[in-house]
């Protein structure tokens, strides 16, 4: 019988870099941080990952 060996999963602590990922230019800018930030977007909602306001879609 062949033994399952689990790969052990290495999570990489990106805890800055993890926001950027999903932001993608919806030219939506947060609207307490300015113009210039970002705002990520999610299914339902667009959520900034610097000061953390989401608003809802
Ligand atoms: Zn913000």
């Amino acid at each position: 019988m062949a033994e399952k060996k689990q790969k052990p999963k290495i999570k990489k602590s990106k805890k800055y870099s993890v926001n950027a990922e999903e932001i993608k230019r919806t030219g939506k800018f947060c609207p307490k941080c300015g113009p210039g930030i970002f705002m990520a977007e999610h299914k339902d909602r667009y959520s900034c990952g610097k000061c953390s306001y989401t608003e809802k879609k």
